[in-house]
């Protein structure tokens, strides 16, 4: 596998009326082609903020922090994300390199254009294909995310497609490109089980045929144990866990990612109590100090978790937490 993409010390923050919000605090992670990570956490965690500003999709009063470094590995080379300037540079990761799929597929779509239209429209924005090419490319990329009658389906609006044909369509449409990363955001989420299997199953079957990578951002652990191979645990802007979703999922070594565990019905024992994180994820306005997390962790080791912001330890050889049960000495040390 060859690196996709690095990103360091990944800060975000927003201007607004009543002060700068943190959205994302300094985030750190890697991915190599052909690699799924799961970005996980409970709506308002920052997966979303942290996914789009992997392509700069930021709304104007966002500000990077000084040491963020977003670096793509591309065929011709690295691109140094931060330094591109303006859209047209932004096009090489913008529905270029990258490829954004969204939970709910209607947004994706103009209403009033018909899908083909818009998938042809993007391949010759991103590719050198003639019209002709990219009608080609489009009904082939249909039939390939499995919706019948691709010819006729390139013709009808959004409206006319059911909700998982829709989602389907979204995701040729995302892959038209030959996207190197795919982000895709709480893809399923608004789908029937059923189809959020087959879309599942349609995005690991992509993945090797592609050897592209993928990001998939969920709220929900069971999904990313089906889908990812590795995952990302975050909790008000900062990453708490990372390692392989076997490390994670069977030795969850911080609080917050055995919270989440708690929470998710198990097969074993279906009558099993769920037992949900007690309290609400703080308001990005009043972050707590030291651990964002003790003020709900269950695991509160006393004055230091309010005090000191626990560092990244590792506790295997792929897998580590930022918590001060795995850092017993901290700054003492
Ligand atoms: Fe809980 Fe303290 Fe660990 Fe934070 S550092 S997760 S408050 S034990
Ligand atoms: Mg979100």
């Amino acid at each position: 596998m060859s690196r996709l993409i690095d990103v360091e010390n990944l800060t975000l923050q927003f201007d607004t009326d009543e002060g700068r919000i943190t959205a994302v605090d300094d985030v750190s992670f890697s991915l190599e082609a052909g690699e799924v990570m799961g970005l996980v956490g409970e709506s308002g965690s920052g997966k979303s903020v942290t996914a789009k500003s992997l392509m700069k999709l930021n709304p104007r009063n966002a500000v990077y922090g000084p040491d963020t470094k977003i670096t793509l590995h591309l065929d011709d080379g690295p691109v140094d994300v931060m330094s591109l300037q303006n859209d047209t540079e932004m096009k090489i990761v913008r529905g270029g390199a990258i490829s954004l799929i969204f939970q709910e597929p209607m947004a994706s779509f103009a209403p009033a254009i018909s899908i083909g239209e818009q998938m042809v429209e993007q391949l010759m924005i991103h590719t050198s294909f003639s019209k002709a090419q990219a009608k080609e490319v489009s009904v082939e990329m249909l039939d390939r995310v499995g919706i019948s009658d691709p010819s006729t389906r390139f013709g009808q609006y959004a409206f006319e497609l059911s909700g998982g044909m829709r989602q389907r369509a979204m995701i040729a449409m995302a892959l038209s490109t030959k996207p190197r990363l795919l982000i895709a955001d709480e893809p399923t989420t608004a789908l029937d089980v059923t189809i959020q299997a087959q879309v599942i199953d349609l995005m690991k079957d992509l993945v090797s045929e592609f050897g592209m990578g993928i990001i998939f951002i969920t709220h929900d652990l069971g999904v990313i144990a089906q889908t990812a191979d590795k995952v990302a645990v975050m909790y008000l802007g900062k990453l708490v866990e990372q390692g392989t979703v076997r490390d994670v999922i069977r030795r969850p070594a911080h609080p917050y990612t055995r919270g989440l565990l708690a929470a998710l019905p198990t097969l074993d024992d279906i009558d099993a109590p769920l037992t949900p994180i007690p309290g609400d994820i703080p308001s990005p306005l009043e972050r707590p100090s030291g651990c964002v997390y003790h003020t709900r962790c269950q695991e509160v080791m006393g004055p230091r978790c309010a005090a000191e912001v626990p560092r990244f330890s590792r506790v295997d050889s792929d897998h580590a937490a930022a918590c001060h049960l795995h850092d017993p000495q901290g700054d003492a040390s």
